[in-house]
Order: C-alpha cells, then sequence, then structure tokens
C-alpha cells in the first residue's frame, strides 16, 4: 500500500454517504480500483524512469501512453517552455492573428513529413481532437465540392482514434462504445489486419490483405461509394494490440479507397516521429494520405498538442469555401497555444539534431530481438513490435483461439510481476505493451528484457498452478 493521505475519501464521515477512495473519475480504469486499491502516484521523472511518491524507481516501458519519446528530463524542452511562458503565456490564433512559434511550428511540420506534399497544418490539443477535426474538415471539404452525400466513415475493428464522442465512434473497441450510445451511425468498421489471429489456414499474408482489400472493395460497394467519405488507419495499431500490417496490406487498401474517391486519413499519434524506425508511418508503409492526424511525440509528451496535416487539394478548396462563407469555423481557444508550439518546435529541433530516426533504428534490434527470445514461451501466443513499440499477447496452444480464461488475469498477473521488480507495462487483458522512450540506453533495454523475462517465469508458474487445480 503506499502511503496516500488518510483523508483522501470523498465520503461524508457523519452519514458514510459518498465514496471511499481519491476524488478524481479517473479515465480508462475500473471503479472498483479507486476504491478497494490505492491509485500509483507518479511524482517526477528522470530519462526513462519515472518514480512514485514512496520513490520507488519504474523503467517506464510505454513512455507515459506511448509519448515521452524524449524520455520524462529533456532540459531543452523545459527550457523552451519556461522561455515561452515568460515571453508570452497565451495568444490565440483565431481571425488572423496568431503568434510566432505557431506559425513556425506549421512549417516545420510541414517540412519534416515528405511521405507526400503537404500544404497546411491545423492545431489542436490531443489526439481525439485531431481525429474529430478530421472529420468535420472532411465532412466540410465534400460539402464545399458539392458532394454532400459522402457522409460515411470507415475505420476498423481494434483501431483506436481517440474518446471523444466522434474519435471514440471511429475507435474499433467495444468498451469505448458499450453504454455511450456509440458509434455514431455514419461510422462502420471493416476488418482488422491482425494476420496472427484472422488469417485462414494455409492463407498467406499476401492472400490475407488481398482479402480484406476484397471485404473493404464489398463494404463499400453496399453501402455506395458516393456515400463514403474516408478511410482512417494507424499505420501500426497501437492500443488495440500493436497490429502490424501484413504484407501488400496498405498498397491493396490504398488502391481501393482511391478507386472510390474516397480519402485517406493517416492516424500517426502513435507512429509519428520515429517510433516504427522511420519518421513516420507513411514512409514505412508507402502510405500517401490526404489527411495526417499527430500528438503524443510532437511535444514529447510535455505539452498537450496535436496536428492535422492538410494535402494541398482539400486546404485548396477550404481556402476557396472559407473565403466565400467569411471563414472556417472551427477551432480551439488553444489551437497553435505558443508554450506547446514552442516545445514541439523544441522536440522536432532535437528529433533533427540527434537524427532520431538513426537512434531508434540502433536500439531497436536489441529490444526487439531482446524480447522476442521469449517467444517460445508456452503462454505467449504471439510478440510482435517493429521500431520502439511490441506487444506479447498470451495464450493457450500458441493460438489465438485458445485464450486463457479472463478470470485467471494472466496480463494482469505479468503487469504486478514487472511493477514490483520496478517496470511499468500496459495490461489491457492478456495483452501486454511497451513502447519505450526512443533515448532509451542498451543497458536500459537490457534491464526491461531481464525484468520481463522475470516476470514471464514468474507468470509461467502461475498459469501451471492454475491448470493444475
Ligand atoms: N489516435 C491514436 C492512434 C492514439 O493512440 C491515441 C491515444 N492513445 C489517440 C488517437 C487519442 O489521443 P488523445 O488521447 O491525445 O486524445
Amino acid at each position: 500500500k503506499s502511503s496516500l493521505p488518510t483523508d483522501n475519501s470523498t465520503s461524508d464521515a457523519k452519514t458514510g454517504q459518498g465514496f471511499k477512495g481519491h476524488a478524481m473519475l479517473a479515465p480508462f480504469t475500473p471503479g472498483w480500483q479507486t476504491t478497494d486499491l490505492d491509485p500509483l502516484i507518479i511524482e517526477k521523472s528522470e530519462g526513462s524512469y519515472v518514480y512514485d511518491i514512496n520513490g520507488k524507481k519504474y523503467l517506464d516501458s510505454l513512455a507515459g501512453l506511448w509519448c515521452t519519446a524524449l524520455g520524462g528530463s529533456e532540459q531543452r524542452l523545459v527550457d523552451a517552455a519556461n522561455a515561452q511562458l515568460k515571453k508570452l503565456p497565451f495568444y490565440h490564433s483565431f481571425w488572423n492573428r496568431t503568434t510566432k512559434p505557431t506559425l513556425d511550428l506549421a512549417k516545420e511540420l510541414l517540412e519534416f513529413f515528405t511521405a507526400r506534399k503537404m500544404a497546411k497544418a491545423f492545431f489542436v490539443n490531443s489526439g481525439s481532437e485531431a481525429n474529430d477535426t478530421q472529420v468535420k474538415i472532411v465532412w466540410y471539404y465534400y460539402n464545399a465540392l458539392g458532394k454532400p452525400n459522402k457522409k460515411k466513415f470507415i475505420a476498423r475493428t481494434k483501431s483506436y482514434h481517440g474518446s471523444t464522442t466522434i474519435a471514440a465512434s471511429l475507435s474499433g473497441l467495444s468498451p469505448l462504445h458499450q453504454k455511450f450510445d456509440l458509434p455514431a451511425p455514419f461510422v462502420l468498421h471493416t476488418d482488422c489486419p491482425h494476420y496472427w489471429r484472422y488469417h485462414l489456414p494455409g492463407e498467406t499474408e499476401e492472400e490475407f490483405s488481398t482479402r480484406l482489400a476484397k471485404n473493404l472493395e464489398e463494404l463499400i460497394l453496399k453501402e455506395g461509394p458516393e456515400t463514403i467519405a474516408a478511410f482512417i488507419a494507424e499505420p501500426v495499431m497501437g492500443a488495440g494490440g500493436v497490429i502490424l500490417p501484413p504484407a501488400t496490406y496498405f498498397d491493396k487498401i490504398q488502391a481501393v479507397v482511391k478507386k472510390y474517391d474516397i480519402l485517406f486519413i493517416a492516424d500517426e499519434v502513435i507512429c509519428a516521429f520515429g517510433r516504427l524506425g522511420t519518421m513516420f508511418g507513411s514512409d514505412k508503409y508507402n502510405i500517401k494520405p490526404d489527411l495526417v492526424s499527430l500528438a503524443k511525440a510532437l511535444s514529447s509528451g510535455y505539452l498537450p498538442i496535436g496536428a492535422i496535416l492538410v494535402s494541398p487539394e482539400i486546404a485548396e478548396v477550404i481556402h476557396s469555401q472559407s473565403s466565400k462563407l467569411g471563414s472556417f469555423s472551427h477551432g480551439f481557444t488553444y489551437s497553435g497555444s505558443p508554450v506547446p508550439c514552442a516545445v514541439a518546435l523544441e522536440a522536432l529541433k532535437i528529433y533533427k539534431e540527434r537524427n532520431i530516426v538513426a537512434v531508434v533504428n540502433k536500439i531497436a534490434p536489441r529490444f526487439q530481438d531482446g524480447l522476442k527470445a521469449f517467444s517460445d514461451s508456452p503462454i505467449i501466443g504471439e510478440i510482435r513490435g517493429t521500431g520502439l513499440i511490441l506487444a506479447t499477447e498470451f495464450a493457450d496452444n500458441k493460438s489465438p483461439n485458445d485464450p486463457f480464461p479472463p478470470e485467471w488475469g494472466v496480463g494482469a498477473y505479468f503487469g504486478a510481476q514487472c511493477q514490483k521488480r520496478g517496470m511499468l507495462v500496459r495490461v489491457a487483458g492478456d495483452l501486454i505493451m511497451m513502447s519505450p522512450p526512443f533515448i532509451i540506453s542498451p543497458e536500459e533495454v537490457d534491464e526491461l528484457i531481464s525484468i520481463y523475462g522475470k516476470a514471464l517465469r514468474e507468470t509461467e508458474k502461475r498459469v501451471q498452478e492454475l491448470k493444475s487445480q
């Protein structure tokens, strides 16, 4: 038990009404955990590590929430924030007013993204806002073009695009929909491209991709191509389980999307800025998107900021339409706020100076090969990853069709074993996810692998015990 202050209960001492536990309605947290368990309270960070309020040190294998790419103590980002806070803590970007860091960052992002030419950057505060905004941009674009029937979006099962109303609708994960009256009716979901889980007996990766592209085409034809506005995809699916596209997948999907005049939105919120060993996921998989969503490593997670990159064709239509209407009436108080922009500019400067893609590619084999060496564990179904992102999926008999009983809590047990030994991982059922900071050292990778190995051996024993009961 952590040494939480004892007065953190929100219940009324006299009546006993209200709740035990802390005062926060906690995101993505089961209610019972906030009352029955003390939260892990993180107090400070240093490089690849975070420390809790009791001083215990943890290797942060998920880089916060896949975001602190430069680790938890990059002084240059702190200095950039401080300098901007002193000079101009806030100004907005409405009505053709803006700030210098905002304009500089927009220009810099357009230069960073080279998978195809982009014309404009629009600023938001998060990945969810980025994807919500994508939907509005796409509708605005097609309305301006006189194609008002193009309203539907196709996303994929197991995708994660955020948790605001529209972004949660785009996401293909049922917990984000259940009890929230979602998804919105204009969102359709097509196949998750997870070869290990969904391929047919004897089907190659290429054949699997061909089948998925065919299914997508059938969905488009069934709905009517004139009603489909855009397709959205993460180059590597993140929160849904680090799912890498099978060979030829994006070539085949892009061909279908193009054939029916459907826009392609690349959700690069996790994949951008080097995570996959390329500057963007679009570079790795030869994706030529019309729109791109960015967040997380854009500021190395230090301040909330997201961005959308807009193709020249769409930017041109928005420009002429908004000139007619008086404005492009969309934006947030903090769209392009100067302090997050200054931090993001500094992060991009560091990525360039240090050749962050080369940094990731140098350390990635140690991380990937070291962990994939555990693939033959009898409780592991699949270990998958690329660059500095990886997932372990527990399963019996190496089969996606033989999950362990959920009440065994195999993933949670593994996660607790890691935590006990000083490492934080992401647990989602029997799925363990990791995406360490890009600055992780070889010694830290070895420590990560060592803790993983010990936690795995303990979990194997536990499964043995449970099986023999
Ligand atoms: N898109 C992707 C691919 C993400 O991984 C996330 C967050 N994990 C989001 C969008 C939403 O970002 P945010 O939490 O900043 O709203």
